[in-house]
């Protein structure tokens, strides 16, 4: 759906009127350099990672900033900040740093972990979360601001492939996010940059079109074959985008009680094993709770939350299906983490989605796999196409980028989290939402 006040507001006549300018986001394209320009570079005390951050960015060919002009993006390693003199001197470096962000530039703070027993450093590495999430809200021309919480134990390895992603354009719609880094499940292999999913099997359900069919195109692109799922009515175009993406297609309703079976023998018997997941199938069948009937609950609940249950279980019952470096990805939604009016169903599954990420994590550490939930918030897609224009401007504006997102968008946050290299990420809900207003 094109965006009609974005592209007006680029002409200097419609901004006298008073209409600012929509930022128009620097989105990566296969070859783009990580980043168009030098990054500032700085840490808080010892700062233990700033040496990995300078060789990341060096063997990315970005150049280090001098003292003045525009950067392309900072980043401050803050993990050795344990007191609110630590505090003080973040903002030293970010004040500066902030004046000369380039258009689309990357705000990246690398904080701490915080400590149980020190009070002092636990309100600091808190303390950092609202200072990021503030500045991601007065970032201007397509910035973002964002916090990796890096564990001691995380290493420089498994933090590169999160960092390059928050750097590149990859990120354009993610802003005022906190991820946190931890230990690796399972031995990093840095991997090709430019093709991080080479060789990977990856499936992904309800990828006939939409956020789906962006997530198959987008996973091919960066290397992985793609067994395309949908329900036998969206048959050609999955037969489409399975061979655009080398891979094959599968005709399946998932909500069907042999849907995990029927998967799991066609991965079995076309492809060997899987090693990425990509649990995106989903519906929405609005009203409001006073009026909401057993149908409409019963049926997003089964796309849902009840599949991904139900896939996921036999996945992990499976001895060795799930390749090595095997990754989840739930497709969950803002609503699920801001509440939505007249959507008490479609709000509990993907809370309900991200409920089920955080106990799946630990029990899948134990074979080397992550699983991570994606929340989208408003998505440039025939869904939100459909809405009235008001409540479409609406949704489109209330974000830190002042507008929606693309399905693109989404499925590059994916492809992140089902690198291998991105051993350190699991159990978390990443808002693909441009800093929405709404919700945390
Ligand atoms: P869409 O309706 O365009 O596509 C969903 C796909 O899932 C369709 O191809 C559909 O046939 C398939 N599907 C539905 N039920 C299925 C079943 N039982 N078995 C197999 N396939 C099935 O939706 P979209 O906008 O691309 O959304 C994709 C995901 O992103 C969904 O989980 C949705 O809830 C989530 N999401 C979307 C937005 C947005 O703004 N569009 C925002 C937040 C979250």
């Amino acid at each position: 759906m094109k965006d009609t006040l974005r592209d007006l507001s680029q002409y200097r006549l419609v901004q006298r009127l008073g209409v600012p300018r929509i930022p128009v986001l620097r989105r990566y394209a296969p070859g783009q350099p990580l980043l168009d320009g030098p990054a500032l570079v700085g840490a808080v005390g010892k700062g233990g990672l700033v040496d990995d951050v300078r060789a990341l960015l060096a063997e990315a060919g970005v150049a280090e900033a001098g003292e003045e002009g525009k950067v392309a993006a900072a980043v401050l390693d803050a993990t050795a900040a344990r007191t609110l003199d630590d505090l003080a001197a973040a903002r030293e470096f970010l004040t500066p740093a902030v004046r000369r962000l380039a258009p689309s530039g990357r705000l990246v703070l690398l904080g701490p972990v915080g400590s149980a027993d020190d009070v002092e450093a636990a309100a600091v590495a808190q303390a950092f979360e609202g200072l990021v999430r503030s500045a991601g809200k007065e970032v201007r021309a397509g910035a973002t601001a964002n916090l990796l919480v890096v564990a001691p134990d995380a290493g420089a390895d498994a933090l590169a492939s999160t960092l390059r992603f928050f750097l590149s354009g990859r990120s354009a719609f993610v802003s005022g996010q906190v991820v946190r880094v931890g230990a690796p499940v399972g031995p990093v292999e840095p991997g090709d940059p430019a093709q991080p999913l080479a060789g990977r099997i990856v499936v992904v359900t309800g990828a006939a079109r939409g956020i789906g069919e962006a997530i198959a195109d987008t996973l091919h692109r960066d290397g992985a074959t793609i067994v395309a799922v949908d329900v036998p009515a969206a048959g050609d175009a999955l037969a489409r985008v399975a061979n655009r993406t080398g891979g094959t297609a599968l005709q399946l309703d998932i909500t069907a009680p042999d849907a995990p079976a029927r998967l799991l023998a066609h991965l079995r018997e076309r492809h060997g094993r899987v090693d990425v997941v990509v649990h995106n199938a989903g519906i929405t069948r609005d009203k409001l709770l006073a009026n909401m009937d057993a149908d409409r609950w019963n049926a997003v609940l089964a796309v849902n939350l009840r599949s991904q249950l139900a896939i996921n279980q036999a996945l992990l019952a499976d001895a060795d299906l799930l390749g090595d470096s095997a990754r989840i990805v739930c497709i969950s939604s803002m609503s699920g983490i801001a509440g939505n009016r007249g959507q008490t169903n479609y709000a509990a599954s993907k809370a309900g989605v991200i409920g089920m990420v955080r106990a799946l994590a630990p029990q899948l550490a134990g074979r080397g796999a992550t699983i991570n939930a994606v929340a989208p918030g408003f998505i440039e897609t025939a869904m939100t196409a459909k809405m009235p224009l008001a409540t479409r401007e609406a949704g489109r504006r209330v974000n830190s980028l002042r507008q929606g997102g693309l399905p693109v968008d989404v499925a590059e946050a994916v492809g992140w989290l089902a690198q291998a290299a991105t051993a350190g990420v699991t159990g978390q809900a990443v808002r693909v939402d441009g800093q929405n207003m709404l919700g945390a």
